[in-house]
């Protein structure tokens, strides 16, 4: 791809853009003082405007059916999550049966550790990444403690070589073959959420299976960010929030996959609650947990449905879209963002910007994060006074992600012009 940065080529990408028109689709904030150019999408997506609607349909069948609702609304409360559950299995690249729409994200990693983390004498290590998402990090130190583990001894952290960003694929198939004995479980975030580095998630499962360890996946930067083959790839288990890239709400429900191979096994230790028992004898109230034969059984409650009905908004765009589309549209435009940023670069002497991302398309999903060599914080307040909404990461990281659904080629050529302007 040949960019310059310019207002018309910024203008001309997006008439080409075949996705042009869901930019409309989005309220965009109105609280900066200066027109807004939005990249948090990896923090939380924008509101569809089509979630009121959603949520409206479910707060009239409330109001004219109140507990009925479960049985006669539009969209019956008691199988609601089922209207999303094909639409999630398209986007993470599953079979229906092995996915779950159903409470958060955090939790969800606990329940699924409940059932894939099940160390003994030899097996009891697990393999992360240094410096994950922090509440990663307390759900894995908490399930070793759970288990009377020592997390400093049974947590092996693989970090980045002194004086390098990314963690090496070599260095994580290494660190997994030299504890092929006491392996039980890896557990990466598919994205990291600092770096914004995609890991090679087919070779780690493959070389985790190898070594007879569980291997399962947060996917809370990568639903909706990468195209993934869950399934495919044989990966154990896998859980992502829908608020990030999935644009479905702050706090909104989270999606769990569990492969066909462990959702079929009912010996499986699960944490039990109703709505994972036998959907057929749920209502008879009998002793005995009797697990369905899909992902449906990690589910423990009866579904929030205004935080699905929300969802169901955005998937539906996610449905007329597909991953394919979207993930040629973001590399193009975080391809863009990239040139921007080494354009400002490379032709202003006193600043230096790094990106640590890694500039290999396939390692990467929309995010770019920059160290700001020699600025820092400052710089990052002054782009905020001009309407970016960008993420700051101590200890000095800006992250930015253009997402392909509703930012356009123009947003990445006005967020140069800012920097430029505060960068003199
Ligand atoms: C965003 C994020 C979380 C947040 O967890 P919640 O339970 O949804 O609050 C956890 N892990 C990772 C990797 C994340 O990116």
């Amino acid at each position: 791809m040949n960019y310059t940065n310019s207002l018309e080529f910024a203008q001309k990408m997006d008439q080409e853009d075949p996705l042009k028109s869901f930019r409309e689709k989005f309220y965009f904030p109105t609280f900066t003082k200066k027109p807004v150019v939005y990249f948090t999408g990896n923090s939380l997506g924008l509101q569809p405007k089509s979630v009121k609607d959603y949520i409206n349909v479910e707060l009239e069948d409330w109001s004219k059916w109140g507990v009925e609702g479960h049985f006669y609304a539009n969209n019956p409360w008691k199988d609601y999550h089922e209207i999303l559950t094909d639409k999630v299995a398209k986007i993470v690249g599953a079979l229906p049966k092995e996915i779950a729409v159903t409470h958060s994200l955090t939790t969800n990693l606990h329940l699924l550790m409940a059932s894939f983390y099940q160390p003994n004498k030899e097996r009891y290590k697990i393999i992360c990444e240094a410096k994950a998402f922090p509440s990663d990090q307390y759900a894995l130190e908490s399930q070793a403690k759970l288990h009377g583990l020592n997390p400093d001894d049974a947590i092996i952290e693989i970090a980045a070589r002194e004086g390098e960003h990314t963690i090496r694929l070599e260095d994580v198939l290494d660190i997994i073959e030299e504890n092929k004995e006491n392996l039980a479980l890896i557990m990466i975030g598919g994205v990291n959420y600092y770096t914004g580095q995609v890991f090679d998630m087919k070779t780690i499962t493959e070389a985790g299976h190898k070594v007879g360890a569980i291997v399962g996946w947060d996917l809370a930067h990568a639903a909706g960010n990468l195209q993934m083959e869950l399934h495919d790839w044989d990966v154990d288990f896998a859980t992502w929030c829908s608020y990030k890239y999935l644009n479905s709400s702050p706090g909104g429900v989270s999606g769990l996959f569990v492969n066909e191979r462990h959702v079929e096994n009912t010996e499986l230790i699960r944490l039990a609650g109703w709505w994972g028992h036998d959907k057929e004898k749920r209502f008879l109230m009998e002793k005995g947990f009797r697990p369905m034969k899909t992902a449906e059984s990690w589910q423990l409650s009866n579904a929030p449905i205004l935080g699905m009905a929300a969802h169901s908004a955005s998937l539906d765009l996610f449905d007329e879209i597909g991953m394919t589309a979207l993930c040629e549209k973001r590399d193009k435009l975080t391809g863009f963002l990239e040139y921007v940023i080494d354009e400002i670069s490379n032709t202003n002497e006193n600043v230096s910007f790094e990106i640590i991302t890694p500039r290999d398309k396939s390692k990467r999903g929309a995010q770019l994060s920059i160290l700001a060599h020699g600025q820092g914080k400052s710089l990052f307040d002054k782009l905020s006074e001009e309407g970016i909404v960008a993420d700051w990461r101590e200890p000095n990281v800006i992250r930015i992600a253009p997402a392909p659904m509703y930012n356009n080629f123009e947003d990445v050529f006005r967020f140069g012009e800012i920097l430029k302007a505060a960068i003199q």
